[in-house]
């Protein structure tokens, strides 16, 4: 396992962080899926004998259950061994007093007195404006100073100028954002991860694997690989462009199975900053050209078509069928489409009025693709 300093913290810090979100599950009596719990604690504790010194959970994970097992995994010693976080469902806070009662009851799910990093989950413009009417530094300095906490960071998912602001406005000691080869010119950006590093605030990499798509690429990609010299798997690419840069303190991996996280364990033996060279990065390039050109609707998300009077969510519907050609999974669309449905924007509500495509700037053929993508969807 390969170690870095963990920003101004003083702290080492293994570059692969055990992610506990995609744990193992078992159908329990109810029918319901529950964390196969023994497994569970088989693999983190696996990991950890091995070299893996970064927890990662959240009070949401698992429908909750995600803190109380990862707490029960860290018992007999390896609390000790490892810097565990956790983070605030800032969804549920609507005044200041919520977040010391969240983080208490966080604690006592965990059953441990003090967590190493305490994140603000899922940041983005508007929640952070909320917490910010909250005076949210005022608690994460208390939670410091009666020893609840050690550091203070934020997970985020919105856009560049607003991981800025975030970045700017408190004296954080890590930022956890969204980094892979096809997104470094989405959320918080590649540009958002130098600026981190010019603050001095290190970044703990999620979905390095976007979702584990970038594990399983189309075959045309997968033949790229192939033909390339280096011979990694699509997987040890993904972890190695996230690896490469040097803010980058640890790259969280999800793992559910032990056969991941034995092969996690041996990418990560060799991730090292700065080991990709220009050929590599060169590659990568043409790796998310690939990738972008399986794109079908070259919707840009401006929003200016929205709202449409029937509710048509015109951009996250082209969202969803563009994501599941590129990363070659029809399901996925099928998933989103039965959301969009349920929530009452999806394309058979459209009335041909013409409003979309008359501001559209990318003159798309808007109405067409959406009964296309509905026929689709429906039957994927
Ligand atoms: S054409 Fe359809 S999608 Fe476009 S604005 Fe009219 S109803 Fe909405
Ligand atoms: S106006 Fe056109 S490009 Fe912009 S979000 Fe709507 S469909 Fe996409």
């Amino acid at each position: 396992m390969q170690y870095v300093p963990f920003g101004k913290t003083g702290l080492q810090v293994s570059r692969l962080g055990f992610g506990m979100m995609r744990l193992p599950v078992v159908k329990a009596e109810d029918g319901k899926e529950r964390i196969d719990r023994g497994e569970t604690i088989r693999m983190l504790r696996h990991a950890i004998d091995r070299g893996v010194n970064y927890v990662d959970t959240a009070y949401g994970y698992h429908h909750k259950e995600s803190e109380v097992v990862t707490g029960l995994a860290l018992k007999d010693g390896y609390r000790e061994r490892v810097l565990l976080t956790s983070k605030l469902p800032q969804w549920l806070v609507e005044r200041q007093s919520d977040m010391d009662r969240l983080l208490d009851e966080q604690l006592r799910k965990l059953d441990v007195s003090t967590l190493d990093f305490y994140l603000l989950h899922a940041l983005n413009g508007e929640a952070f404006d909320k917490l910010k009417r909250l005076n949210y530094p005022a608690f994460l300095e208390r939670a410091k100073q009666d020893g609840r906490i050690r550091h203070a960071g934020f997970s985020f998912h919105d856009d560049k100028a607003a991981f800025l602001r975030i970045v700017d406005d408190y004296d954080w000691a890590m930022a956890q954002i969204q980094f892979n080869y096809l997104d470094d010119e989405n959320q918080a950006t590649l540009e958002g991860l130098l600026y981190a590093q010019e603050k001095g605030i290190p970044v703990v990499v999620m979905e390095p694997l976007r979702g584990g798509a970038l594990a399983e690429p189309p075959e045309e990609i997968r033949a790229m690989m192939r033909e390339n010299g280096r011979g990694w798997s699509p997987v040890e690419w993904a972890f190695r462009y996230a690896g490469d840069f040097g803010n980058v303190a640890t790259i969280l991996s999800g793992m559910t199975t032990m056969g991941q996280v034995e092969d996690n364990l041996r990418v990560f033996e060799r991730i090292v900053p700065g080991s990709l060279d220009a050929a590599d990065h060169a590659f990568l390039k043409s790796v998310k050209q690939a990738y972008l050109s399986r794109v079908k609707i070259g919707c840009t998300a401006c929003n200016y078509c929205q709202p449409c009077p029937q509710g048509v969510q015109i951009p996250r519907i082209f969202e969803a069928y563009n994501e599941a050609y590129m990363l070659s999974r029809p399901r996925s669309l099928a998933w989103e489409y039965a959301n969009i449905i349920r929530e009452q924007g999806d394309g058979s509500l459209c009335v041909a009025c013409g409003q979309c495509e008359s501001v559209c700037p990318q003159q798309l053929p808007i109405i067409d693709s959406l009964r296309l993508i509905d026929l689709e969807a429906r039957k994927a």
